[in-house]
């Protein structure tokens, strides 16, 4: 088994800001050389998340709607009064920080409609994301 890790930069570019990062995804695959196995795409970030689902405008922005019905900014959270942003580490966790995806002949084994995401909910920012292939 072989495994192969890369860093990718994510530079956010408002509050919320959910970005397709498939074709980075595709590419850290391409260049492990792994052809069937996993990939884990991990978010060090305590206020970003990760998820998969389809890239379509109206659902994205249907995405941050609920989201902040859900969970919606200073609400009287305990963490406000450290730094101000409770609503985004707690949508993090919900979203959760990492999803694992089988590859299969060398390809992710998505979906049509399905899409990863890199969710920002405390930006913008220049943010990480790690790409890890384990396989043969
Ligand atoms: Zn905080």
């Amino acid at each position: 088994m072989k495994t192969y890790s890369k860093v990718l930069g994510v530079e956010t570019r408002s509050s919320v800001d959910l970005r397709n990062i498939t074709g980075h995804v595709r590419q850290v695959i391409d260049e492990s050389g792994i052809k069937n196995g996993i990939v884990t795409i991990f978010v060090p970030h305590t206020t970003a998340g990760i998820y998969v689902n389809e890239d379509e405008s109206g659902l994205k922005r249907d995405v941050d709607h609920v989201l902040s019905k859900l969970i919606p900014k200073g609400a009287g959270y305990l963490h406000d009064e450290v730094d101000d942003n409770a609503h985004a580490h707690l949508r993090s966790i919900v979203i959760s920080p990492s999803i694992t995806i089988p590859i299969i002949d060398g390809r992710l084994a998505t979906g049509t409609w399905q899409s990863i995401f890199f969710a920002e909910f405390d930006g913008p920012r220049r943010r990480r994301l790690i790409v890890h292939v384990m396989g043969t």
